[in-house]
């Protein structure tokens, strides 16, 4: 071990050409993390290249042509057997180790979104395309393509690996996350749907999520990650009055004002709070035109953020006896539409533990956090960890100017992608190791 340790040392490049060049039996001596580690390094700098070629050529949710075709191209010249037009645009790539095991899934979201890049980076996006009509800039404003670049990193090492592993890995490069505009079309739901695991479904599946914070940190926390998110549309319709007679007709502004008050009670005092964090909020109030005109109609935008099935469930039941009850006191009428349900991404409580030392091993001199707190954002991941057990975590890149979405996101410190390829590569090993071991259970169909 000692002479190992030396040779681990040496670090990046050398160590793996070192590695390379020794018995398999010298090989099953490196621990794991030491292997993990001096691959990582060994392909951080074609990561950097592949992920500033994805940032200069960003695409929209179901239009990542030119990136499932990168990804496509680099599976297959790793010799992985690779399913293209998942989804209109989501690839698969399977590899089979060498020994038989567990089934262990990565997924890597491909899109980018309708924003004008002001980071000032040499290699920034100056692509435009259409959206809602329109041409617009297209940037990789929410880490995409530094997901894109690390999977593929990962599945560079372990295709190098492919005779040692125990078991097979499922790359999933999965299109629009984001979303188009008008109905949600989620490209996880969609993948699904079109059976992208066919009959090799995993025993678990793992997520990385880019984030603003210290660079090569690792955050994540058991159970309820992310919101689940539902769209919310409400459509108040009664009888249009002058400005100065309200009671001759409907009062919409009081429905709607009403409205607003009711659903902070209901997410603060009419659902458990203790238990789990609810947000309901209406975030647009769309109708009237004049000073002295009370409307006949308008219509409330907003969103429900829950973690808990059931307390979704009430908190959507509440929202419409509220709006149904305080329409009908003033004499109007509502239709309640939601639409764009997300479901919440859930890290798998007995997984989550069983990963964490992998984790704490991959991440950088700033190390880990497992205990996070929820964010009410959502990601369409939650389809996979609605099925499988799951972890999703976060790597922090740095402090950019702005956070995800923003015109100024940006993967600060690349190295941080070393750590995200490392943690990749040292879980899906951990996993499949501790199911050769029993240590974790091979998922039982449904
Ligand atoms: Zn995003
Ligand atoms: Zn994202």
């Amino acid at each position: 071990m000692k002479m190992l340790t030396g040779i681990a040392a040496l670090g990046g490049a050398a160590s793996l050409a070192l590695l390379m060049a020794m018995p398999a039996a010298a090989q099953s001596a490196v621990s794991l993390d030491e292997r993990a580690a001096a691959q990582a390094a060994a392909v951080q700098a074609d990561v950097v290249k592949w992920r500033r070629d994805i940032h200069q050529h960003p695409e929209l949710s179901e239009e990542e042509v030119r990136t499932a075709k990168l990804v496509a191209d680099h599976l297959r010249a790793l010799g992985l057997e690779v399913r293209t037009g998942i989804a209109k645009t989501g690839v698969v790539g399977i590899l089979r180790g060498g020994k038989p095991g567990g089934v262990v899934a990565l997924r890597a979201d491909m899109d980018a979104l309708p924003v004008e890049e002001q980071t000032g980076l040499p290699f920034a996006s100056k692509v435009k395309a259409m959206y809602d009509g329109k041409q617009t800039s297209v940037m990789h404003a929410c880490g995409h393509d530094a997901h894109v670049a690390m999977l593929m990193g990962t599945a560079k090492i372990l295709a190098g690996m492919k005779a040692d592993i125990a078991g097979t890995v499922i790359f999933v490069f999965q299109p629009s996350e984001e979303g188009t505009l008008g109905p949600r079309v989620s490209g996880a739901e969609l993948m699904i749907k079109e059976n992208l695991f066919g009959a090799l479904e995993p025993d678990a599946i793992f997520a990385i999520h880019v984030v603003p914070g210290e660079s090569g940190k690792l955050l994540w926390r058991s159970g309820g990650m992310y919101a689940a998110s539902d769209r919310i549309e409400i459509r108040l319709s009664g009888k249009q009055t002058h400005g100065a007679r309200p009671w001759d007709g409907t009062d919409m502004p009081a429905i709607a004002s009403g409205i607003v008050q009711d659903f902070a009670h209901i997410a603060s005092r009419q659902v458990n709070v203790t238990h789990a964090p609810t947000v309901l909020t209406i975030a647009a109030i769309n109708g009237g035109n004049r000073f002295n005109i009370i409307p006949e109609s308008m219509t409330l935008l907003g969103t429900l953020r829950t973690f808990d099935p059931e307390m979704r469930k009430l908190a959507m039941a509440k929202a419409e006896a509220s709006v149904a009850s305080i329409s009908a006191l003033y004499g109007g009428s509502a239709e309640f539409i939601w639409t764009a349900p997300t479901p919440a991404v859930i890290n798998d409580p007995k997984l989550t533990a069983a990963m964490t030392d992998a984790l704490r091993k991959a991440a950088g001199k700033a190390g880990i956090d497992n205990q996070i707190d929820p964010a009410t954002g959502s990601d369409d991941y939650s389809y996979f960890s609605r099925l499988y057990p799951s972890i999703y975590y976060n790597l922090g890149i740095g402090f950019p100017k702005g956070t995800n979405h923003s015109p100024f996101f940006d993967v600060v410190d690349e190295g941080a992608l070393e750590v995200g390829v490392r943690s990749q590569v040292l879980t899906t090993l951990t996993f499949l190791q501790k199911i050769q071991s029993g240590e974790l259970p091979r998922r039982k169909a449904k």
